[in-house]
């Protein structure tokens, strides 16, 4: 079995992408699903961070987190299925697919967290989801492994069943369709363009902070009506690109972040009577 590489005190500022967080006391990297399962029995109240694309960790830092970035392999399977770790970055599994031609995961092309997280969130763009192309997720309960399919998985806009269980997800199988490399790229390529002019990717930021509350309700949309734009509690300000991301523009704490949040979600409440419900982790 391969090791788990161990850190302590390891500020999460520097594993979420919008930079805040404070010590994990202890911070595990194992280096196999093997060693991510004893680990995990190890450690069975650790957090699991992927990328750390979805999470709000707090300030005053946490006891454990487990991470699965080094578990990256992926296989792909004589029936055309492809199956990888958890810790893949999507934008790998999507070039990966892109080559072999196979298509689907396109809408996901710049999507920068883990398959487990999108999974976990059930991430989607572009009229995708991620949930819609997966097969199977081989998952740690706690005291075994098990293979679930897609329809055991409660897959819903931006849930899942990973939600409401301390399941660790270690593998998934993705079922996809035969298409030509090129156009698959093409199709990337346009995906990764829009991204580029609609988001504020230049600034660390956790991507859209709420879930859409209905279908015909753009949460961005009725921020910048409210002249929320550009708004800052500390060093977190409301994207003056994009009113639907929160940006940290120099030192925010996860606290700056959490109160500009509730500040979005009261005036919204006041002005259109809708609640909001974060996307992101607020852990
Ligand atoms: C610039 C930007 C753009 C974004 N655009 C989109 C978008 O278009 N659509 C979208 O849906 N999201 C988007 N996101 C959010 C995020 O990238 C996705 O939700 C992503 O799938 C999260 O993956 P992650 O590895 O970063 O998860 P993390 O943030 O590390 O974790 C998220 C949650 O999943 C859990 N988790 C992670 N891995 C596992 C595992 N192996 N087993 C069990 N639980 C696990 C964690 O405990 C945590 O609760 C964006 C984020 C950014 C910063």
């Amino acid at each position: 079995m391969k090791l788990c590489k161990f850190t302590f005190n390891e500020p999460l500022s520097l594993h979420t992408s919008m930079k805040v967080g404070g010590p994990a006391k202890i911070f595990a990297r194992p280096q196999s699903i093997d060693s991510l399962i004893c680990c995990y029995k190890q450690l069975p109240h650790s957090k699991i961070l992927g990328k750390g694309t979805n999470v709000i960790a707090p300030d005053e830092g946490v006891e454990a987190v487990i991470t699965t970035l080094d578990l990256k392999r992926i296989y792909l399977l004589e029936d055309g299925k492809v199956v990888c770790e958890a810790g893949t970055l999507l934008n790998s599994l999507c070039k990966f697919a892109c080559q072999y031609g196979l298509s689907g995961l396109e809408f996901a092309y710049g999507i920068p967290g883990t398959v487990g997280g999108a999974v976990y969130m059930n991430a989607g763009a572009f009229g995708g989801e991620i949930g819609q192309l997966v097969d199977f997720v081989e998952v740690f309960d706690g005291e075994k492994v098990l293979t679930l399919q897609r329809d055991e998985l409660e897959f819903s806009y931006r849930k899942s069943i990973f939600q409401k269980t301390n399941w660790l997800i270690l593998k998934v199988g993705f079922r996809l369709k035969f298409d030509d490399p090129k156009q698959i790229a093409k199709r990337m390529g346009e995906i990764y363009k829009k991204r580029l002019q609609t988001q504020p990717l230049d600034l660390p930021s956790a991507g859209s902070v709420f879930k859409r509350p209905k279908p015909d309700f753009y949460v961005g949309k009725a921020v910048e009506s409210l002249g929320l734009k550009g708004l800052r509690i500390g060093g977190a300000e409301i994207s003056k690109k994009h009113a639907g991301f929160i940006v940290n523009v120099g030192n925010a704490s996860a606290n700056d972040v959490k109160a500009l949040i509730n500040f979005i979600r009261q005036k919204v409440k006041e002005a259109y009577n809708v609640d909001l419900e974060p996307e992101v982790e607020i852990w």
